[in-house]
């Protein structure tokens, strides 16, 4: 996994977000919205690769670096692409953060922060 991390600024990195009907799904979801935000990840579609549209497919291939945002540990996001062949270079799950899984669809801020910089850390040379 280290040796397809980032240590140029310039590679194609991509964010799916599992965006899972929870807390910690929406949190996921939002991470990935603020990644896109900061230009650190383009956000790229889950639902193409889930759905077998062969140019998501190929597309989500391509990427310079995968990077898949889980909510929690059934890793949807993370299988969606391995169900295709594509390993995420880097893989967070909102839960192992501490944040812990609840119905509620409103992500807190600051669990969102957590998963951004979590990213970013991983992102780092
Ligand atoms: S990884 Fe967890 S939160 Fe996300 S869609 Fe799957 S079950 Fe839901």
């Amino acid at each position: 996994m280290d040796e397809k991390k980032c240590t140029c600024g310039s590679m194609d990195v991509r964010v799916v977000a599992c965006s899972g009907g929870s807390n910690v799904g929406q949190i996921a979801n939002q991470a990935a919205i603020q990644l896109a935000k900061e230009k650190v990840a383009s956000f790229f579609c889950l639902a193409g690769v889930g759905g077998h549209i062969e140019g998501m497919v190929k597309s989500a291939r391509e990427a310079g670096l995968m990077i898949a945002i889980d909510g929690c540990s059934v890793q949807c996001a993370a299988k969606t692409l391995q169900q295709e062949d594509i390993e995420p270079a880097i893989q967070i799950i909102v839960t192992e953060l501490g944040v812990e899984k609840n119905p509620d669809l409103d992500p807190d801020e600051k669990a969102c922060s957590l998963v951004v910089e979590k990213v970013k850390d991983e992102l780092a040379p």
